[in-house]
């Protein structure tokens, strides 16, 4: 851009040259000068003008004559000195001003004759103008100089000197012809007719004068072009030593920087690290809030899901949990795992081949990719595994091995050491929160349960009774009452009595089904809860319960002794709608089997309609122990 408008520059500076010297504009402007005036002035006065050129003594009064009464055609050519008739038609006039202009009669004619100055002034302007563009030569000499040095300043002051040459000899022209000739001999005439027109003799006299001065112009630029290129030589020496300096300076900065640069990544990584790591640690203490204040397994082990996704951006992750002999893993919770891939792993954890579960469980060690890396026989296990893993925590407690916790496809797999020790606190948190929803439960079972034959108790049978009919659920029960139990304690005594009472509590426990509830109701009677059992199944499966405890044997020195029990049995909704009618038909049902002679099973709604039994309500009084000798069944229990 800069580099254009230079050569833009220099060229509007070599044109307004040549226009401003070009003496063919000179030559115009000079004519239409005359030609103001002269019509201005003559035009008006012709006839006194007339009188005055024939007073005048000059030679061509004829030619004036026909000039100023318009014949141009009776005027011929001026000779050598104005070949073209229009130039000489020029000169007449200006002659005829000259003769005229001390016969002005108005003041407007002397304002005319004025102007005759004016055409003096108009190579006085030229002077000035070329003045102007010596200058402008000067600045841009200058700049080059400066710019380039010598070659810049000498280069564009031999350009200047060049063009000024060229116009020297332009300007001054072929004096024997064309607009210069004309100027020439017009200005000469000029001088020679009296008329003022300062500068305009200096430019005819001086002719050679003026074209020295214009030889000489060139040679001062180049003197000054050269001058400027030196002194800026200089000075870029000057420039260049602190130049290197600077240099030596900015390579220490950049050093500098680039060190700062450095300081700076490293607080961005480590501000970076931070922020991950608070927000990491905001995770885990969000985690041990929600463990700490969940009691529910389920809800403990999704939360502990969900931060595993917030800690390692992992989309897989599994939780499995020993079962209760602690033989083996059962998958507990999964996210992001095929199914088929995780039910297809080996899961025991006593025997068998060794699994990396295995291993990891019983030697209580964190498996990662990174260490199985570093070890030959970690890394088999880990490919033995067939799922893809990242880390593998045990989840222990003390020494309760409670299951194990593996991750896959995590954000950053390359930084597993630093995941690593977050999972394994992870993992504590996870084996605490296991830990206490387990002994949450088994409090909740103790309190719902009785102590002595580890069946429901009859607070907890009352509200699961209550929660079937809320439900409308459909329900059979049965009541199961020790035969002749109180003779049975008053011969055997009371501890093998509690243990027969066990024993028989178990028979109920086996029997009962997925959904269905035992529960000790008081003393020795016993109910059986069966969600969407109608009371012909209901019957079977009492009537089983009665074979299976007549059978059951019980060693005692050399006594085998058993139990009977009879059973009630009645349904929801269709024996009735309300829990306490639906206990008492059960009940009635037991009393109708122990009147009529027990060891059997009874439906007191089906046999005598819920009205009537309602009044059989006597017990029977039968104490007497039947049972002994026909020993059936393998369950014999030694005393
Ligand atoms: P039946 O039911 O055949 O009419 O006669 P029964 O002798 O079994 O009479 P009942 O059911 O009324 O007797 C309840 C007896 O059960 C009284 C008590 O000695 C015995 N019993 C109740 N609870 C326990 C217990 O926890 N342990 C022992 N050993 N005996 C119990
Ligand atoms: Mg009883
Ligand atoms: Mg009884």
């Amino acid at each position: 851009m800069k580099k254009i408008f230079i050569v833009f520059f220099n060229l509007l500076l070599i044109v307004g040259f040549f226009y401003i010297v070009s003496p063919e504009l000179i030559k115009k402007t000079v004519q239409h000068s005359i030609d103001e005036i002269y019509n201005s002035f003559v035009t008006k006065n012709q006839e006194v003008v007339l009188d005055e050129v024939y007073a005048s003594s000059d030679p061509d009064i004829y030619i004036l004559d026909a000039l100023i009464t318009n014949n141009h055609s009776l005027i011929q050519t001026g000779g050598f000195k104005y070949p073209v008739k229009e130039d000489f038609i020029s000169f007449l006039k200006l002659k005829t001003i000259a003769i005229g202009k001390n016969i002005a009669v108005s003041d407007s004619d002397v304002q005319s004759m004025k102007k005759i100055s004016l055409i003096g002034k108009i190579l006085e302007t030229r002077y000035f103008l070329i003045i102007i563009v010596t200058m402008l030569a000067l600045i841009s000499i200058v700049y080059s100089g400066l710019k380039k040095g010598i070659v810049g300043g000498a280069g564009v002051a031999l350009l200047y000197s060049l063009l000024w040459v060229i116009g020297s000899f332009y300007f001054r022209g072929d004096l024997t012809g064309g607009a210069n000739k004309f100027l020439n001999e017009i200005f000469g005439d000029f001088t020679q007719l009296g008329v003022s027109i300062g500068a305009s003799q200096f430019y005819i006299v001086n002719n050679s004068l003026y074209f020295k001065f214009l030889l000489i112009s060139p040679i001062i630029f180049f003197i000054f072009g050269i001058a400027v290129g030196i002194i800026s030589a200089r000075k870029s020496k000057i420039y260049e030593i602190q130049i290197t300096d600077l240099e030596t300076e900015n390579k220490k900065n950049i050093a500098q920087l680039k060190r700062l640069k450095n300081a700076e990544d490293e607080f961005k990584k480590a501000g970076d690290k931070i922020a991950k790591l608070s927000s990491r640690v905001i995770s885990l203490q969000m985690l041990s809030k929600v463990l700490g204040a969940s009691l529910n397994l389920e809800n403990a082990l999704d939360e502990v899901m969900n931060t595993v996704a917030k800690l390692f951006g992992s989309k897989k992750c599994a939780i499995f949990l020993t079962d209760k002999k602690k033989e083996k893993l059962i998958l507990k919770k999964h996210k992001g795992y095929a199914i088929s891939d995780l039910n297809g792993l080996k899961l025991n954890i006593n025997e068998g081949e060794e699994t990396l579960f295995k291993f990891a469980i019983n030697s209580n060690n964190l498996v990662t990719t990174d260490i199985a890396k570093k070890d030959f026989n970690i890394n088999e296990l880990l490919k033995k595994l067939n799922v893809d893993i990242v880390m593998a925590a045990p989840l222990v407690h003390g020494d309760d091995k409670l299951g194990i916790f593996i991750v896959g496809d995590t954000e950053n797999e390359k930084n597993v050491q630093e995941d690593g020790r977050l999972m394994l606190l992870l993992a504590t948190l996870t084996a605490l929160a296991i830990k206490n929803a387990q002994l949450y439960e088994k409090t909740v079972e103790l309190a719902n349960k009785d102590g002595m034959t580890k069946m429901y108790n009859n607070r907890y049978f009352n509200e699961y009774i209550d929660s079937l009919i809320a439900k409308g659920n459909k329900f059979s029960m049965m009541m199961t009452d020790i035969d002749h139990f109180k003779t049975f304690n008053d011969t055997y005594g009371h501890q093998i009595g509690d243990f027969v009472l066990e024993q028989t509590a178990q028979c109920i426990i086996n029997i009962a089904r997925d959904n269905d509830l035992a529960a000790r109701y008081g003393g020795e009677e016993f109910c059986l809860v069966m969600p969407d059992t109608n009371t012909k199944e209901a019957m079977e499966i009492a009537e089983k319960l009665r074979q299976i405890v007549e059978v059951k044997r019980y060693k005692f020195k050399e006594d085998e002794l058993s139990v009977k029990i009879s059973i009630g049995v009645s349904t929801f909704p269709d024996h009735a709608k309300d829990k306490d009618s639906i206990i008492k038909l059960a009940d009635d049902g037991l009393y109708l089997a122990k009147e009529g002679g027990r060891n059997q099973v009874r439906c007191a709604a089906e046999e005598i309609g819920i009205k009537k039994s309602e009044k059989t309500v006597k017990k029977p009084i039968n104490a007497e122990i039947t049972p002994s000798n026909d020993v059936q069944g393998e369950d014999i229990f030694k005393f």
